[in-house]
């Protein structure tokens, strides 16, 4: 068993940790406080490849592997996690149901421009419908050569700023998982519209909105997969999409150990610096073990996908085992910084603010534990 990187997963780490140290982290509390993302930045995360990332090189992007893109969503989570949300839904759940999924047309026309910066969506979350994705209820009517969608989502990462969305939908009158579709839908579409941007806890730099859908018309080659491949789409999306976000709460994590060690090297209490008080100094322990273990799960899942094999527990695994560790680790760097913790003078205020959401969103921990559960119960 090796447990290196290869020369190419490390460079791109690098390259990634110094444009996130020089173009992100600089203005990350300004994004935070002011609830956007300077067109400034996107710009120049277009330019940096970052929304063609997991993309084939035929289709304009970079085609990393699933390694190298849990290193490249940690490093930009270190900086800003609202800017790493937006790059990993864009990459794993907005963009992976076209690419494995869609038909060549749609994929030729649609893939280089997502890769080129047009930011992508994920639509499923509904008000009836939450953990529960299969009790959705907005409806998809075959007339002729088009579907013709009603309903309304929630929760829609990148929402405001999406040139593509991933809609999933439901044949009229039906219930359950089989008759649920998902489609690709182009904003501009007659009947999408924007209806409500959330004020969020955290994730502030990122957009989170609701979308209406009024007789959206979709020809019916922006169906992906076949009628019915819905779930299965949304689905095969998630296990990527949540080792993205395990990497997210890790760089969030890791951002909370960092700080803390250099906070508790010159914070002098007693006589000496909090680094040489037992009790503060086990708290950083415990977060580094608890991170680095949590690591370790998340790669093996990356791995696991990048080999084509089965992921789903491993990767619901990590979810849980990262977002769980950067949790605590965000409560020990505030409680180690003490009262400025809880100020907005220190970052620990806003990573504590940040990770709350990622034991919510692409399936609580709850879930989490009933998809593994189900996996060892079989066994
Ligand atoms: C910032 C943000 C961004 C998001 N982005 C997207 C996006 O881009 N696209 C999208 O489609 N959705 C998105 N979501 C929605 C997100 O995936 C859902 O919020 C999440 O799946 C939970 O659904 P819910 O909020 O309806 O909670 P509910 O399903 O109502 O759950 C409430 C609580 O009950 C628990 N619970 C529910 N059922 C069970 C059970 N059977 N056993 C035990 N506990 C259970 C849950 O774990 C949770 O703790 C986003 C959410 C947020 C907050």
């Amino acid at each position: 068993m090796n447990f290196e990187f290869t020369e190419n997963q490390s460079m791109f780490r690098d390259m990634v940790r110094d444009f996130s140290r020089q173009e992100i982290a600089p203005i990350a509390q300004q994004m935070d406080e002011e609830g956007t993302m300077p067109d400034a930045l996107l710009a120049k995360l277009r330019e940096g490849g970052f929304f063609g990332l997991s993309f084939p090189e035929k289709y304009g992007g970079m085609g990393i592997d699933t390694v190298t893109y849990a290193l490249v969503i940690e490093e930009l989570s270190k900086a800003s996690a609202g800017v790493s949300v937006m790059i990993t839904v864009h990459n794993s759940v907005g963009s992976y149901p076209l690419a494995m999924f869609g038909g060549e047309e749609v994929k030729q026309a649609f893939l280089p421009r997502m890769a080129a910066g047009e930011i992508a969506a994920f639509c499923v979350t509904e008000p009836g419908a939450g953990s529960d994705a299969a009790a959705i209820a907005s409806t998809a009517r075959k007339e002729g050569e088009q579907y013709i969608l009603n309903g309304g989502k929630i929760f829609v990462t990148n929402g405001s700023r999406a040139a593509f969305f991933v809609v999933l939908a439901r044949t009229p009158g039906t219930v359950g998982h089989k008759d649920i579709h998902a489609f690709i839908v182009e904003s501009g579409t007659p009947g999408l519209t924007v209806a409500k941007k959330e004020d969020k806890m955290g994730l502030r730099a990122s957009d989170t909105v609701a979308i209406d859908l009024e007789d959206v018309a979709v020809p019916a080659e922006h169906l992906l997969g076949k009628e019915g491949d819905g779930f299965k789409v949304a689905m095969s999306a998630l296990d990527g999409g949540r080792i993205g976000i395990a990497f997210q709460a890790l760089g969030i994590g890791q951002a909370c150990l960092e700080e803390s060690i250099k906070y508790a090297k010159v914070r002098e209490q007693f006589g000496k610096p909090l680094a040489r008080q037992p009790v503060i100094a086990e708290k950083i322990a415990d977060m580094g073990i608890e991170l680095e273990a949590a690591r370790l799960l998340g790669f093996q899942a990356a791995w696991l996908k990048d080999q084509g094999q089965p992921c789903t527990k491993q990767a619901a695994m990590a979810k849980v085992a990262a977002t769980e560790a950067a949790w605590r680790a965000a409560d020990a760097a505030v409680q180690i910084h003490g009262g400025y913790g809880y100020c907005k003078e220190y970052a620990v205020e806003r990573y504590y603010r940040d990770v709350r959401v990622t034991r919510i969103y692409e399936g609580t921990s709850e879930i989490q534990r009933l998809v593994i559960a189900r996996q060892l119960l079989a066994g």
